[in-house]
């Protein structure tokens, strides 16, 4: 390691201890001020992501707000994002895979059931590589939070990312009751399918795949990839001791 990237990495180091003590909000106004214009937040759309969107616009109400549309998705999230977008302003941009659905379909078939990475990989990564790229981004922000699942748990708050942007998870430390409250608070919706036992939600190109119901007790990610030794769809990639 060069001395130069050990400083940054001792900067991390310091913004992590100074983050972990941070409200969410002043951890997000701390990455706008840092790099606006250049800074964006990812959506999936999904069970809680209502709560992340109204954090950011809080702070920036133009926020650039990034979300990959893989042609898979519930027509319940399609239907979510439309609302969250009318209520909250939103300044969205859905990426698409380059390959649109049906081609896909008639060159991979069903994928998802034999190789659930390389079709992460087509209609997911590639498309939000290309938003990182041609939105020329310096950071961006996700709502992942550490108790999500086993792979979450030792999340950082900031570090810089595999592709050298940096990467900021303000709510990192919440829980479900924190996320629930402040729902409550200002007034938000959950994902319409999150009462049916969906607590975490991707795609769903047919039934009892990528998306599944969880049990009570169970990581609210245990429903993705169900069946496959799967966790993450590799926009967020978690190296052992949880960070970079
Ligand atoms: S979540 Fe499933 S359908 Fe969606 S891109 Fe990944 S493997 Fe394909």
């Amino acid at each position: 390691m060069s001395g130069d990237s050990r400083d940054r990495s001792h900067e991390f180091d310091r913004l992590n201890a100074e983050f972990e003590r941070l409200d969410a909000a002043d951890i997000v106004r701390w990455a706008v001020s840092a790099f606006d214009p250049d800074v964006a937040v990812s959506s999936s759309f999904g069970a809680d992501s209502a709560v992340m969107l109204h954090l950011c616009t809080q702070v920036k109400p133009d926020i650039l707000v990034v979300a990959v549309d893989t042609g898979f998705l519930f027509p319940e999230t399609i239907a979510f994002r439309a609302e969250l977008t009318r209520r909250l302003g939103l300044n969205l941009r859905v990426y698409r895979p380059t390959i649109e659905r049906e081609a896909f379909l008639e060159e991979y078939g069903k994928l998802w059931r034999s190789n659930p990475d390389a079709c992460c990989a087509m209609n997911k990564r590639e498309p939000f590589e290309r938003a990182k790229r041609e939105l020329q981004l310096r950071c961006w922000m996700t709502g992942i939070r550490r108790e999500q699942s086993f792979t979450r748990r030792e999340a950082k708050i900031v570090l810089r990312d595999y592709d050298g942007l940096v990467k900021v998870c303000p709510i990192a430390t919440w829980r479900a009751r924190d996320v629930h409250e402040y729902m409550k608070k200002h007034d938000l919706p959950y994902h319409p399918l999150r009462d049916s036992g969906f607590l975490s939600i991707g795609c769903q190109p047919e039934e009892g795949y990528c998306t599944t119901r969880v049990k009570p007790g169970e990581d609210p990610r245990s429903g993705r990839w169900a069946g496959f030794d799967k966790t993450e769809c590799g926009l967020h990639k978690f190296e052992s001791g949880g960070g970079i």
